[in-house]
């Protein structure tokens, strides 16, 4: 068996393979566009794509295929072979650099949110060279952009990169500011933490709800939940652990740092972490993570569920996004230097991301919101629907004592920074964890943790990434002008606290106090659902700063609005008819057959003797009845609710009425349903029951 370092990447078109295969002078023109993002060369390209081919022909590839990321939240392909028809009759293997370049997929089918109404139908892929290629299957796999014909984005790469580069431009600036000029490019790194529930493919396969909506629409509590907290990093059973090492290797393989693997909270759900890494490759190689797992599930028997919320009553499952920015000399501008001046512009940067997140905190969230997403945020479970910043009992005191202009306590050093304090050398990693804080400082990053488990984690960061840089803009703005470096400075950081410290808090976010306080007292937001939330991209402030980073244009955002509401919209709605369908043609049927065999015991008993009083089965039909007719009482209202919403055409007003009319609907046919389930004889139930699904595969 090879080792992992030999096997690490060997699917990828990395630097190593690059290094290898090209000639020097194609090499270095393919870093320089890589770095600086300079178009290629029309010969470099084909000199590039032949190279490619070749390395792609021998390991097994067929195919090519422009690799992109529609608004649809998953990744699209379409496969074109390298074969090409030679004058003998044979075939030879082709793959130009136009082809490289660019393609057209005909992709007319994808949400645009009525862009292409004034677009080109078609829109195009080009190829995206910061990030690797890499050989899936038999196909080569060419991670690219798609835009329509008039330049506007069509997926979520193309704005992502927009975000990185806003960021990159103002970091920069303040970066000059304060005499760094070595300093050539500034990135964004993420790590995204990726939580997933496995179970049986035999018993998925039996439930309807999973297999249309990936989650379970119906299910009684099980007699043993998350209660014991046993699961939670606990001994990895045999066939996860399986699991794990088959994904693990197919991952390595494609040059993703898969690293960390532990049990979470619920029954049966398990989280991965990899080595963060460029925003841009962390995104792309997270999107390739959540396919990989399915497919090697399958392998295993197994199903996995990558759904915010597949069962009600344990916890669900997100994302964690840890979030830095560094520059390319190597220095994490989220961490406390060693000098007053470090510390200094450390407690900008630190700064400008709390003024980010206060002033953007509607956007944040609405870049997390889906229909899956709204069963996790504001449940006991994962971080509240209101946005906060956690930082820790110490970098609490230091920046209250900057804002008071006092030293601070816990200083070891003298020296004066800003004229008022020192940061203390112990700073770093010191953090304590707080697990309930959507936004929360651990050492040298930030760590959102909103992201729903399936979502792309391409929006959160295109409006981290954003809001930073239109802070870091701001407060450019004022230093380059200023006469006084220090004194601005120092006023520019204790301003922005002043005006931006309702966003920190240290407490439990679970707390409904915190959410009264939060929303009351410190007036933020408390965006519950999608079609709240959503409403934050269209607000003149947030349109007018992400124009002005030049991240969306009008159109673009309207457009994600549009798609963002159809998503939920349809999604619910096919939640709604899947609830319906199982109701009909097997929960109904199930309970009127148990309830007509145990009235058919009954009568058989009373046959032998007549004078039995029955009452457990008189009771029994009695109740299963009643609950009978209430189920067809609740399905029918559901019906008559999905009924009329389909008379609702604009999105706005039908993502409420669904929110406000149909998931009340949903949630009253569940509860009879579930009531049902209960009083039926188990072999009568006609699919896997929670204690099924959560515990008999992995007992
Ligand atoms: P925990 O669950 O304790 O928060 P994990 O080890 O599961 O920690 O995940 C932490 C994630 O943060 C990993 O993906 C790790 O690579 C990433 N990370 C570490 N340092 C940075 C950094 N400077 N920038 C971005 N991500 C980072
Ligand atoms: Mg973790």
């Amino acid at each position: 068996m090879k080792s992992v370092p030999e096997t690490f990447g060997s699917l990828v078109f990395d630097d190593r393979t690059m290094k290898a295969r090209l000639t020097g002078e194609v090499y270095r023109a393919m870093k320089q566009t890589m770095k600086k993002g300079q178009p290629l060369d029309p010969k470099v390209a084909n000199a590039v794509a032949t190279s490619m081919r070749d390395w792609a022909v021998e390991h097994g590839a067929t195919h090519f295929t422009h690799w992109f990321q529609p608004l649809t939240g998953v990744t699209a392909e379409k496969h074109d072979g390298f074969i090409s028809p030679a004058p003998d009759g044979g075939v030879i293997m082709e793959f130009s650099g136009k082809e490289l370049i660019r393609g057209e997929p005909d992709a007319s089918s994808f949400p645009s949110g009525g862009l292409r109404a004034t677009f080109e139908a078609r829109g195009y892929t080009a190829w995206d060279p910061t990030s690797y290629a890499f050989i899936k299957g038999k196909v080569l796999c060419i991670p690219t952009a798609f835009c329509s014909y008039g330049g506007e984005a069509l997926d979520k790469k193309t704005p992502l990169l927009r975000s990185m580069e806003a960021l990159n431009r103002e970091a920069l600036r303040i970066l000059r500011l304060f005499g760094n000029l070595d300093v050539q490019h500034v990135s964004c790194s993420v790590g995204p933490e990726q939580e997933y529930f496995l179970v049986d493919r035999e018993l998925y396969k039996k439930r309807r709800d999973l297999i249309y909506t990936g989650r379970t629409l119906f299910g009684a509590k099980p007699p043993k939940g998350q209660e014991l907290d046993d699961h939670y990093f606990g001994v990895i059973k045999p066939r996860v652990q399986a699991y794990m090492e088959d994904l693990n290797e197919e991952l390595w393989k494609l040059g993703i740092l898969a690293k960390t693997e532990h049990n979470e909270v619920a029954p049966c759900q398990h989280e991965l972490a990899p080595i963060y890494s460029t925003t841009n490759i962390a995104t792309d190689h997270n999107q390739l993570t959540m396919e990989i797992m399915q497919k090697v599930a399958e392998k295993h028997g197994l199903m996995c569920l990558l759904h915010e919320k597949p069962f009600a009553g344990v916890n669900g499952s997100g994302k964690h996004n840890n979030w830095s920015i560094a520059t390319d000399t190597g220095v994490n501008l989220l961490s406390p230097g060693e000098s007053p001046y470090e510390n200094a512009q450390f407690l900008l940067f630190l700064i400008a991301v709390i003024e980010a997140v206060d002033e953007y905190a509607d956007l944040l969230r609405a870049s997390v919101a889906t229909a899956g997403n709204d069963h996790r945020l504001g449940a006991n479970e994962a971080p509240p629907a209101v946005v906060s910043v956690f930082l820790g009992d110490e970098l609490t005191a230091v920046l209250e004592a900057l804002e008071k202009e006092e030293p601070y306590a816990g200083t070891e050093k003298s020296e004066m920074m800003l004229g008022v304090l020192t940061l203390p050398r112990f700073l770093r990693d010191t953090t304590d964890r707080n697990r309930t804080s959507p936004f929360a400082f651990t050492g040298n990053k930030f760590e959102f943790r909103m992201v729903g488990s399936s979502n792309s984690i391409a929006c959160a960061n295109i409006m981290l990434n954003s809001a930073v840089a239109d802070t870091l803009r701001k407060f450019a703005d004022e230093l380059e002008k200023s006469a006084d470096f220090d004194a601005t400075l120092h006023a520019l950081l204790i301003g922005s606290l002043k005006a931006h410290k309702r966003i920190l808090f240290n407490g439990n976010g679970y707390d409904d106090a915190w959410i009264e306080e939060a929303t009351k007292v410190r007036g933020l937001h408390n965006l519950r659902t999608t079609p709240d939330a959503m409403k934050a991209l269209l607000e003149p402030k947030n349109m007018e700063m992400l124009l002005r980073q030049k991240v969306y244009s009008e159109t673009e955002l309207r457009s994600r609005y549009e798609i963002m509401l159809e998503n939920y919209c349809k999604t619910i709605v096919i939640e709604a008819n899947t609830m319906a369908e199982m109701t009909r043609k097997e929960i109904l049927p199930a309970v009127t057959k148990y309830c007509a065999a145990v009235a058919e015991g009954a009568g058989k008993k009373r046959a032998l003797v007549p004078t039995l009083p029955c009452a457990y089965e008189t009771g029994l039909v009695e109740k299963l009845s009643v609950l009978s007719d209430q189920i067809e009482k609740s399905v029918e209202a559901l019906e008559g609710t999905l009924v009329k919403l389909s008379t609702v055409s604009e999105i706005t007003a039908l993502s409420e009425a669904i929110r406000d009319t149909l998931l009340p609907k949903m949630a009253e046919l569940r509860a009879v349903a579930d009531e049902a389930e209960v009083m039926t004889a188990k072999e009568y139930w006609p699919f896997p029951t929670y204690g099924d699904l959560l515990y008999t595969v992995f007992r």
